[in-house]
């Protein structure tokens, strides 16, 4: 059977849901799909939650600004709408002379982003978190953690109030040009079937760079071929949560933000993610790494995790633009007019701070997809 749509999204994670839910608000004729059995399973549900400020990326970056505007408008979202989230802050410390230079330098560029953060003294440091040990640390008041799954339920929600279809068990196996947009081909229990749309919005996540591939760009020239890099979270048991009243980071001497106290709005304690690249995705997890939480850095400033505390919790896979030891690649958010494909919008490599940027996102794509319709 063949449908017809203005729009088609495929991937109905965090990003695709959010722009669903702007796509749809003009009335316009939206299909989602999703080849997993419920929404949001893979980089959605497996991630830290925390609603980033805006301290670490590149000032005109994308990350930055869809980060700062998803910032405001996901606490104001969550407000609103009765989704649980904590503003409790996190506070970045550190705990010798090399990374104090380095939190000076992160410090002065989330500050040039228009991020509000506060240098702490030893005194606020040990009046805010008496149990954490550093040398110099800064506050980023605006930071703070979501519910990512009640979050993706009310972009659901919304999605359907507003007269959208998702199929789900719906997985996107062919995409060819037609006359006026494209034929996108599925693969569901019955069958393989197919649907026209004028427009087609690549949200694949993980899988993103060979959805893009579908349509005939070529990956590697365009530079989208993705990496994927494995998170793994440790629990912290023994009631150790008590002990902190905010998100805790060490300062990041790599690309990536460091493994970090991570709560969830219950106030659970784990610590993640600690990440390597793989070539398959497997969610097992053993506890093969756990020497590798013990040195991480942030065990410095929490000296009363102890390593009985830390038992293996659960695994995730990032989608990642940059391979091992590249410099910061930025999120690409595309409509494929210039590769030929107009009507194709493609975003690829969302990874950090996504959840936080979602929407923002939805709001660049939505703008996006109005004037091609
Ligand atoms: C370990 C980790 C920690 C993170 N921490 C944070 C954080 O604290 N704060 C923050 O802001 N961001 C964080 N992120 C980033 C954030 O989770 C992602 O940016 C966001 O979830 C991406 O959402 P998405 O919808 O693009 O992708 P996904 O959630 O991966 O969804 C993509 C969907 O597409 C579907 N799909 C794929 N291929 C097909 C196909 N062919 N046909 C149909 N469906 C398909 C998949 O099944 C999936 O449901 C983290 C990410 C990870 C991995």
């Amino acid at each position: 059977m063949s449908y017809k749509a203005d729009i088609v999204i495929i991937g109905a994670g965090v990003v695709g849901l959010a722009i669903a839910s702007e796509v749809t608000r003009q009335g316009r004729e939206v299909y989602i799909l999703e080849k997993n059995e419920i929404f949001g399973q893979e980089q959605s549900s497996r991630n830290s939650e925390v609603i980033h400020a805006g301290i670490y990326y590149e000032k005109d970056s994308l990350k930055t600004r869809t980060c700062l505007e998803g910032n405001a408008l996901l606490y104001e979202l969550c407000e609103r709408n009765g989704i649980a989230y904590h503003k409790c802050g996190k506070i970045i410390v550190a705990t010798n002379a090399l990374e104090a230079e380095e939190l000076e330098k992160l410090y002065r560029r989330g500050r040039d982003n228009g991020v509000p953060l506060k240098m702490l003294s030893r005194t606020e440091m040990k009046e805010l978190e008496p149990n954490i040990k550093g040398i110099s640390a800064f506050l980023s008041p605006t930071t703070g953690i979501v519910d990512s799954y009640s979050l993706m339920r009310y972009f659901l929600g919304k999605t359907r109030d507003n007269g959208a279809q998702i199929a789900h068990k719906t997985k996107v196996i062919g995409i060819e040009k037609a006359v006026d947009g494209y034929k996108v081909v599925v693969a569901e229990l019955s069958g393989h079937s197919s649907l026209l749309t004028r427009v087609v919005i690549n949200c694949a996540g993980l899988y993103s760079d060979r959805v893009a591939e579908m349509a005939g760009i070529n990956i590697d020239e365009a530079n989208y071929r993705l990496h994927w890099c494995k998170a793994e979270y440790y629990s912290v048991g023994g009631a150790k949560n008590r002990l902190i009243n905010r998100l805790i980071y060490p300062v990041p001497m790599d690309i990536s933000v460091g493994v970090h106290v991570c709560l969830d709005v219950n106030w659970r304690l784990r610590l993640g993610p600690l990440f390597y690249y793989v070539n398959e995705i497997s969610y097992k997890l053993s506890d093969s790494r756990k020497r590798d939480f013990l040195d991480s850095s942030i065990m410095k400033a929490l000296p009363f995790i102890e390593p009985a505390d830390l038992q293996p919790e659960s695994a995730s896979i990032m989608a990642m633009l940059q391979g091992p030891g590249e410099r910061f690649r930025d999120f690409i958010i595309e409509h494929e007019y210039n590769r030929g494909l107009p009507g194709f919008i493609n975003l690829v490599g969302i990874e950090t701070p996504g959840l936080t940027s979602s929407l923002a996102i939805a709001r660049y794509v939505s703008h996006m997809a109005g004037e091609i319709l």
